[in-house]
């Protein structure tokens, strides 16, 4: 394995896991006197040396607030915040940065949509639609936006391979919903979701279409060219390697052109006085207040890293991951896998039951063991309610996963199958 560190971009060019490991300082710490293995990917990745640099040096020696002051620093700081805007038009296949806005995160995305359509022209009585998968953060926004003005608030199901159910579907959009949400791919299925012929069906009823890509944006690389005629996508920089507190709304200008501001103060203002207020044009009437500057800058790196990245070898490598762990986590005994049956129709997100095993207890035994897992319902209670399901244990791999951390997993899983069936059995 190279140095920490001394990793450069053409290195990058050919897919190497160690190499791309080597550049995560905290891929190389211990755990509970153990190796790290973290698989706790879909809650946040890890963070590359070069976008903690990036932001170290940004308050070190170039930190000001940006567009409003005249010095060098503030003008020098806004043309690298602004500049992130371009980089994310690169990284989702767009080209007017205008249609980029920042925001605290893929919730915050979701519910700045919801509130300025909820104040615009979602109206009494018209339907939303979203499907039974939805992270809360797409789902909870829609349910208390139609409680509050009494819209028809609908969940389309899933069929038994967990896509999208084509006949739950078309009867619920006869209700001619005005917004349709819906994720590419879900935080605990794991499912990468073909959404092509759903969105083109949506678009033809004439509702708007929201794609929330948290969890695929780390899997699978965004084209809004080959998502179809969409009108928002929402994503979060933590899950791609970038810092927390940042996220992004993409939407088509002329939408937002018509769409109200969703907060208001700072950045967002044209001009104020006693009788009324103008908002800025542009992204700006969704950026009120002073935007997180450090962290903006710091998502530039990490999309700057994740482009100097082999993605086909990134994709293939996600592949044996993904397989050699669906059929080692099926042979553990005790262990309940949810989810597709079909290996292919996954990435690597798994959740998981042991047989008459907590799902904390679960995550406490492996976390002793240096793997850090999730336990819970992962903010996903409409799809674990669904299923008859309290909770889950969800082991999340990313591109930096070695093929040997899924042994490594499937081994302190094996062994914590036979501790607590003894503890059981005392
Ligand atoms: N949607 C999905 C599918 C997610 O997995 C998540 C995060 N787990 C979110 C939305 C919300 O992202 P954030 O917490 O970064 O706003």
């Amino acid at each position: 394995m190279k140095v920490l560190n001394q990793t450069n971009k053409t290195d990058r060019l050919s897919f190497d896991v160690d190499l791309i490991r080597s550049e995560f300082p905290i891929l190389q710490s211990q755990m509970n006197g153990k190796k790290l293995i973290y698989l706790d990917n879909a809650a946040s990745m890890q963070k590359p040396q070069e976008v903690i640099d990036v932001i170290d040096e940004f308050y070190s020696k170039a930190y000001s607030n940006v567009h409003r002051s005249v010095h060098r620093l503030s003008y020098e700081a806004t043309i690298q915040y602004e500049g992130v805007r371009k980089k994310v038009c690169r990284w989702i296949g767009t080209k007017n940065p205008n249609e980029i806005i920042f925001t605290k995160g893929a919730t915050e995305s979701i519910n700045l949509v919801a509130r300025s359509l909820g104040n615009s022209i979602i109206q009494s009585g018209d339907s939303i639609l979203v499907s039974r998968m939805e992270h809360h953060a797409n789902f909870v926004p829609w349910q208390s936006l139609a409680k509050e003005k009494s819209l028809c608030f609908q969940i389309v199901e899933l069929d038994d391979q967990f896509k999208i159910d084509q006949k739950d579907f078309r009867e619920k959009l006869k209700s001619n919903p005005k917004i349709i949400a819906l994720s590419l791919m879900s935080n605990v299925l794991g499912n990468l979701c073909e959404l092509n012929d759903v969105i083109a069906e949506a678009k033809s009823s004439g509702a708007l279409v929201l794609i929330d890509a948290a969890q695929s944006v780390a899997h699978a690389k965004l084209d809004l060219s080959q998502l179809g005629d969409i009108d928002f996508l929402v994503f979060s920089a933590h899950k791609i390697g970038g810092p927390t507190g940042v996220g992004v709304l993409w939407a088509k200008e002329e939408l937002l052109n018509q769409m109200p501001p969703y907060q208001f103060g700072g950045d967002m203002i044209l001009d104020v006085s006693d009788e009324e207020s103008l908002w800025a044009d542009g992204p700006h009437k969704f950026e009120a207040g002073t935007p997180n500057i450090a962290g903006v800058i710091g998502f530039g790196a990490a999309l700057d890293f994740l482009s100097s990245i082999d993605w086909t070898g990134l994709e293939e490598h996600e592949r044996k991951l993904t397989a050699y762990a669906f059929e080692k986590l099926e042979q553990v005994p005790g262990l309940k896998l949810f989810g597709p049956k079909l290996c292919e129709a996954r990435r690597p997100i798994f959740s998981f039951e042991m047989s008459k095993v907590h799902p904390h207890d679960l995550g406490t035994f492996l976390d002793h063991h240096g793997i850090a897992v999730r336990a819970g319902h992962h903010c996903a209670q409409p799809l674990h309610r669904h299923f008859k399901l309290g909770s889950t244990t969800r082991a999340s791999f990313c591109f930096y996963n070695q093929i040997s951390e899924v042994a490594t997993l499937t081994n302190a899983l094996e062994e914590a199958w036979k501790f607590f069936r003894a503890e059981k059995n005392k």
